[in-house]
């Protein structure tokens, strides 16, 4: 685990356009901060930016003490949930959940034990032979959440993991992605427009308006009426 630093963070795209600007947060070692904010407010752009999927043109991150402007996204030990879950079609959920620590040269055994973990957290332990196709939408999200836990990373990064499933099944993932949380406090940062999701796992909520950070706090400061 690690604390994740966020300190003048801006981003402008090329051709002038600002998405970002003087973000400030400093977040704990194994705290869940959830970003929120309209459409266009420069929450995915934030979120790659500590992803190392988008450049950063103004500020730091810094992953504990580690500044990590230039460290490639495989050396960050971030670990990213996408909303497109993001499988290998042709492997099975064995091999989606083992292939990331084969390139790495991780041993077997280690393999082994790392996907049982993830398989058993989960509860997808009865799925491992099956391919992505022949998965329903949320057991295709558990997988995706699954290759993330596998690398045992420092922080999780999610971006809209549930906005793809159907309305009943994201209050069951986000009852699960909350277990999760207790189970394993691992320093997140997740992106979300939906307000509950942000009630339910925020320690702390970002609200971001045009690329700045409006309010900070927890999710009683923030959604209390004034
Ligand atoms: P959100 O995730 O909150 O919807 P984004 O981070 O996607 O917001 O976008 C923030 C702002 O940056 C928007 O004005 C958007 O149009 C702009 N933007 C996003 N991606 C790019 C890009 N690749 N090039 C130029 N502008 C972009
Ligand atoms: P896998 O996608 O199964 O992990 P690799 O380890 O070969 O396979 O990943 C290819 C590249 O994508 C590497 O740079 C790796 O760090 C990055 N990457 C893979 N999965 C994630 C993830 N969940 N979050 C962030 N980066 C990732």
């Amino acid at each position: 685990m690690a604390s994740i630093t966020l300190a003048d963070l801006g981003k402008i795209y090329p051709g002038g356009a600002r998405a970002v600007g003087g973000v400030n947060i400093d977040i704990a070692d194994g705290e869940f901060i959830v970003l929120v904010g309209p459409s266009g407010c420069g929450k995915s752009t934030l979120l790659r930016m500590v992803a190392g999927l988008e450049s950063i043109t103004e500020g730091e991150v810094r992953i504990g003490d580690r500044v990590v402007n230039k460290v490639e996204p495989a050396d960050r030990d971030i670990a990213m949930v996408f909303q497109n879950y993001a499988l290998y079609p042709h492997m099975s959920v064995r091999q989606n959940l083992a292939y990331g620590l084969k390139n790495r040269g991780t041993p077997r055994a280690e393999i082994d034990r790392r996907v049982n973990e993830a398989a058993e957290i989960l509860q997808i332990g009865q799925f491992l032979d099956r391919k992505p196709r022949a998965l329903s939408g949320g057991q295709r999200q558990r997988v995706a959440m699954g290759r993330a836990i596998v690398r045992e990373p420092a922080a999780f990064l999610f971006d809209e993991p549930l906005s793809n499933l159907d309305a009943k099944l994201r209050v069951a993932m986000r009852l699960e992605i909350k277990e999760l949380q207790k189970r394993l406090r691992t320093t997140s940062l997740y992106v979300t427009h939906d307000q509950l999701e942000a009630m339910t796992l925020a320690d702390r909520l970002v609200v971001l308006n045009g690329g700045r950070v409006e309010q900070i706090g927890t999710p009683l400061e923030v959604y209390r009426r004034p």
